[in-house]
């Protein structure tokens, strides 16, 4: 199921392309992309461009914003005429919210936020982090029908572009406003131009330490010269230095990426939950016993006043910004 935002083909789309090629290599299967939306054909055509074989598109002025039911009975309508063996989601907020709707419409199993997915003598296999991340689990699927699973963000890598213009095929749907519960009538981007902390490769985050909104502008000038997104721990979010949309953990959002830089945060375990599975994390803390030393590839014990300056310094002449 690919994820399509204003009218862009998003990321998460070519990781699931990945995802899905080591489970067609063992089964000889196909790779089919579900594309909803309005306005979506330069979206198809991008998906084109990746090693897929069929493109279901379901095209309708109601489905311009995504809504739950509209997508459900949208992809629903793909799983009929597709009919395929397993059906991959982002684990995104529209992937976790929409499979679990069509799941059960389809009366499929479904397994989220997997890290590995696999497929092995008719079952699908995945692992997936419980316990906010401290084992893991390897789940395989026992009905027969069709089977589904979210995948993390960054964790496949995105798929090559050896795609050769897969075929489109137009599934239509009769949906109206009316069957939609609730509409999405306008969508106001925050932080313009940055990718959210779900999707970012690199995060830079902060904590209560910076002490003001106005100190949160050192981590963004190191973000913008790495090209990072800035993540929050709850404490900065709940004196107001950063808005919730950036807030990392339990009770903020779950992210996965490649290199975390904590800059004053102590490590909370309902800050860990949110970032553990981070690749690399880099820890700013001035003091050495903070928690998330102990949880940190990297520490820097020092004042981040000073640090995240210098930083900053160091990677605009590595990378001649
Ligand atoms: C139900 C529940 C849900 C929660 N959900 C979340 C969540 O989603 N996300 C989350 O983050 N928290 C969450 N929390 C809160 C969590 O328990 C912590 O309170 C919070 O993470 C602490 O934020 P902090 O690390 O920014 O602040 P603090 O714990 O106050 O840590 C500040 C750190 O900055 C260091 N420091 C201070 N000044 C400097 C400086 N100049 N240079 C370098 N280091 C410095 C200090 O040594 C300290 O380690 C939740 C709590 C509860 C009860």
């Amino acid at each position: 199921m690919a994820e399509i935002r204003v009218g862009s083909f998003k990321k998460i789309n070519t990781e699931l392309i990945s995802a899905a090629k080591t489970i067609a290599e063992k089964t000889g299967g196909n790779i089919l992309v579900a594309t909803v939306g309005d306005g979506i054909d330069q979206a198809i055509e991008e998906a084109k461009s990746y090693p897929v074989h069929k493109i279901f598109a379901v095209k309708d002025p109601v489905l311009a914003r995504y809504s739950t039911q509209g997508y459900a009975s949208a992809l629903e309508a793909v799983i009929k005429e597709a009919d395929p063996a397993v059906v991959l989601f982002g684990a995104t907020a529209m992937g976790k919210d929409l499979s679990a709707r069509v799941g059960a419409r389809v009366d499929a199993a479904l397994m989220t936020d997997c890290t590995e997915v696999d497929f092995e003598d008719g079952a699908l296999k995945v692992k997936r982090p419980v316990y906010s991340g401290k084992v893991y689990a390897n789940v395989v699927s026992t009905n027969e029908g069709v089977k589904m699973a979210s995948v993390r963000p960054n964790i496949y890598p995105s798929s090559d572009k050896s795609g050769e213009s897969a075929e489109v095929v137009e599934v239509s749907v009769s949906i109206s406003e009316d069957q939609i519960g609730a509409v999405v009538k306008e969508i106001e981007s925050t932080s313009a131009g940055k990718k959210d902390v779900t999707e970012a490769e690199i995060i830079v985050a902060g904590g209560r330490s910076l002490k003001s909104e106005e100190n949160f502008k050192i981590l963004e000038q190191l973000a913008d010269t790495m090209g990072a997104s800035v993540g929050a721990s709850r404490a900065a979010v709940d004196a107001g230095y950063a808005p919730h949309s950036q807030q990392v953990g339990q009770t903020g959002k779950v992210v996965n990426p490649k290199l975390y830089i904590a800059c004053g945060i102590s490590g909370a375990i309902q800050h860990l939950v949110g970032m553990r599975t981070s690749k690399v994390i880099v820890a700013i803390n001035k003091d050495a016993n903070a928690p998330i030393f102990q949880h940190a590839d990297y520490g820097i014990e020092g004042d981040l006043f000073e640090v995240v300056p210098l930083l900053t310094e160091e990677f605009k002449k590595m990378l001649g910004a």
